[in-house]
């Protein structure tokens, strides 16, 4: 934090106040010394750079493979510079650095999810976030402020936040103090539902009631009906296909006959959430779901983790690739995992 105060006025400011742990016993400030400049979110490659830079790499490595035997004929001692190209690992997606002051986990798992979906499409998704709350939208324009640099990461963040914690400072608060993911998913999003509920008689088919269906965050109840049926391929859109029609307790007031419930998604949401309660269901890949007769395809895009009341990501790159992010541990940046298996 002084180091990026002093980024902002200048490596010879002095900082006033500071806190007695950080001066040093000579009584002076050197405890600051050396300034370096601190690392910063930077923008990575779009996917299609990334994929071009691996065929280039491919390309690259089989020419130096027909080059080899060449070479061995000749005996005469050559000093080869290993090319620094190759080893370069792919570039590190950007993270945000957790606030030990004003607890941040739950903004910096969301916030890093939605950067690397807004990432690589820009104005499409600053227009698509612009359509679905005033947070969304104050975070899609933070994201374009921050790919022109002149706004930070954490400052993004930080705006976002404070513009929540006004509307709601006892569901955002300051301080050591936990957020809840869900509350979090919808107030950004806007406790939309998407979709309508119909309860009907699978008898007479009266139809009994119409309520808004599929909440922004959709809690993944067990399913032991689901569960023994698919086994170990308990897919996330099994789950999903089965809300379309369901059995529940309820009775028709006409004929007595058993209540279905029946869910239609009528809008397709930028972002669909998930509280899974399941932790046995498997995740796809990616799904389909039919909105007035339009297929819209979902990709699985990350996955947030809790433990000890702390909250981390794992980012799915749409080559693939995934990325761990945890605000405490990897800060500003994310470390590689490899590519993904289908079905996690
Ligand atoms: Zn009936």
């Amino acid at each position: 934090m002084i180091h990026s105060y002093r980024a902002w006025r200048g490596v010879n400011t002095g900082v006033k106040n500071l806190h007695p742990s950080l001066v040093s016993k000579t009584g002076g400030d050197d405890v600051l010394l050396p300034f370096a400049p601190i690392g910063r979110w930077q923008l990575i490659r779009s996917d299609q750079e990334i994929a071009n830079k691996r065929v280039s790499a491919i390309d690259k490595t089989k020419k130096s493979s027909a080059e080899t035997p060449a070479k061995r004929k000749n005996p005469a001692p050559v000093s080869v510079r290993p090319s620094k190209k190759r080893k370069l690992p792919p570039p590190a997606p950007v993270g945000l650095m957790w606030d030990r002051v004003n607890y941040s986990c739950a903004y910096d798992t969301l916030f890093v999810r939605l950067y690397h979906i807004w990432n690589g499409h820009g104005p499409l998704w600053t227009n698509r976030f612009a359509s679905v709350t005033e947070y969304t939208d104050q975070l899609g324009k933070g994201f374009e402020s921050y790919a022109l640099k002149t706004r930070t990461s954490e400052t993004v963040r930080d705006q976002v936040r404070r513009s929540l914690a006004t509307a709601n400072p006892t569901g955002f608060p300051n301080g050591p103090e936990f957020t809840f993911l869900y509350m979090l998913t919808d107030t950004m999003f806007g406790s939309c539902f998407w979709g309508r509920e119909t309860l009907k008689c699978l008898k007479c088919n009266l139809v009994d009631n119409v309520t808004q269906g599929y909440p922004c965050t959709r809690t993944v109840y067990k399913d032991v009906g689901l569960k023994a049926t698919y086994k170990d391929e308990y897919m996330l859109s099994h789950w999903l296909n089965a809300l379309k029609i369901s059995r529940t307790f309820g009775r028709c007031t006409v004929c007595k006959g058993g209540l279905a419930r029946i869910e239609v998604p009528v809008i397709a949401p930028p972002v669909l959430h998930f509280a899974l309660d399941d932790s046995s269901i498997r995740l796809d890949p990616s799904f389909n779901i039919t909105v007035w007769q339009a297929t819209v395809r979902y990709a699985l895009r990350s996955v947030i983790y809790i433990g000890n009341h702390h909250f981390t990501t794992r980012i799915l790159k749409e080559n693939g690739d995934v990325w761990f992010h945890d605000g405490i541990e990897t800060g500003l940046t994310c470390i590689a995992e490899g590519q993904a298996l289908l079905g996690i």
